[in-house]
């Protein structure tokens, strides 16, 4: 009996490589016209295909699906990926944060090695192959249809589909319509990893800016549950860059944004009292200074510029005309700069989808769905999404992986039966 992998993105070519190493006769379904469009795209072209954090340190940057993927993560880690892209032909190299990219910094690189192995172990690649329904027969996996009506009889069907996000890349969600047409449930589905919009007038005039170093903190109902410290972009938008990013996956489902509040410390070196002194003083050495003049030497100029504005004090304001209380909301401003966001911008511009098929309707020790049998996920089709630095590749290949052998297994013991 044949597998059947729908979908040719890390996930379903690792299942599909591990299903023909353990002898199954495998089928590789792609939509697209080549495999793997969105790992090439991964890593702004040069993939960052792993992470060497520790397991307790990789668990802390997964949101969600973190205990459902222990299993598989453990059986073929950071390590065991490294070592088996390195057999296939692509070392790789670690970088800052522990991320691990190809030594040639090439994402085509990991494809063309992936797609070499499926060559060699015999799995029949078949492209332009958009996967319509897949069919049962007394509760197990019997078929999969294309959308030309072709059907493709198969003891096992790995869905490995991706998520929503980029949907160019050929992920438009068909994974989610099979889980639901088998009886599973997906969880509520929206962007994650993504920028964030405001619709506050002055982010925009501070478009393309990018702060380093400032700590951006989130509150929810005023119970504060974000807050981390690193790069933040303003945009035509809102707010992009890693920190917003971030922030996008760390808000909790079904949160409502606009009861998010969100500010900015513009220097989270110094305390709120240090700030507030330090302007004083500045205040009063440069008295014919204008307050804009002042604060340039302490943030970048447009934003010294917004600073006073949103503080209601006209920026060319001389020093000595600075009133104290003016200065002490501006002290106030530079540690919590607050900015409005109305929600997360869409799937078009996210890196993972949030959200997918229920985690406790699949064995995570097989991948398979404990609603039909030889019916298995892998990938982002999981209700499982982990932070940038490279742990979402991860959960595809280790996913990939445990899908792939134990629908090869299950072939096997049902064929010896
Ligand atoms: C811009 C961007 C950059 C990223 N960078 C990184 C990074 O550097 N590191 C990292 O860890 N993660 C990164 N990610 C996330 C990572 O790419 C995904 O988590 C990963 O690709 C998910 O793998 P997958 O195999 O589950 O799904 P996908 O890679 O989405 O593959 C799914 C495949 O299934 C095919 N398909 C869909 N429906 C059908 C159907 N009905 N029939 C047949 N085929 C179908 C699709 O065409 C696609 O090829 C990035 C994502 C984006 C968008």
């Amino acid at each position: 009996m044949t597998a059947v992998v729908i979908g040719g993105g890390p996930a379903g070519m690792s299942a599909a490589i591990c299903a023909a190493e353990e002898g199954a006769d495998v089928i590789l379904l792609e939509r697209n016209e080549k495999l793997g469009k969105k790992l090439y795209i991964t890593g702004k072209g040069r993939c960052n295909i792993t992470n060497t954090a520790d397991p307790a340190a990789a668990q802390s940057r997964i949101p969600r699906g973190g205990s459902f993927l222990r299993s598989a993560l453990a059986a073929f880690d950071w390590r065991a990926l490294r070592e088996w892209l390195d057999s296939l032909g692509v070392p790789t190299v670690e970088e800052r944060g522990g991320r691990v990219f190809p030594s040639s910094q090439k994402a085509s690189d990991v494809t063309r090695a992936l797609a070499g192995e499926l060559g060699r172990l015999g799995v029949e690649v078949v492209l332009n192959a958009r996967v319509a329904s897949v069919e049962f027969r007394s509760g197990a996996v019997a078929s999969v249809t294309l959308r030309d009506g072709t059907r493709v009889d198969c003891g096992a069907a790995i869905v490995a589909t991706g998520g929503m996000a980029y949907p160019l890349t050929g992920s438009t969600g068909d994974g989610y319509r099979f889980a639901e047409a088998a009886g599973h449930m997906v969880s509520p589905l929206c962007p994650g990893l993504v920028p964030l919009e405001s619709d506050e007038a002055w982010t925009r005039g501070l478009q393309g800016l990018s702060l380093r170093n400032v700590v951006l903190t989130a509150r929810y109902h005023n119970k504060r549950f974000f807050d981390e410290q690193g790069e933040l972009v303003f945009t035509h938008f809102g707010l992009s860059g890693p920190l917003a990013l971030t922030l996008s996956s760390r808000a909790a489902d079904g949160a409502a944004w606009p009861d998010i509040s969100v500010s900015i410390d513009l220097k989270p070196g110094m305390a709120p009292e240090e700030v507030n002194t330090r302007l004083a003083r500045e205040i009063t050495e440069n008295p014919r200074r204008q307050l804009v003049t002042l604060l340039a030497g302490w943030t970048p100029e447009r934003l010294a510029r917004a600073l006073p504005e949103r503080c209601g004090i006209a920026p060319d304001t001389m020093a000595a005309n600075v009133k104290r209380e003016d200065r002490l909301r501006l002290a106030r401003m530079v540690k919590a700069l607050p900015v409005r966001i109305t929600g997360p911008r869409g799937f078009d511009e996210a890196v993972i989808t949030r959200g997918g098929v229920n985690l406790k309707e699949v064995n995570p020790k097989t991948m398979e769905s404990k609603l039909a049998r030889g019916l298995y996920f892998a990938g982002e089709t999981l209700d499982a999404d982990a932070l940038t630095g490279g742990f979402n590749l991860q959960i595809a290949f280790s996913t990939g992986r445990q899908a792939g052998t134990a629908a090869a297994r299950r072939l096997r013991s049902e064929a010896a039966y």
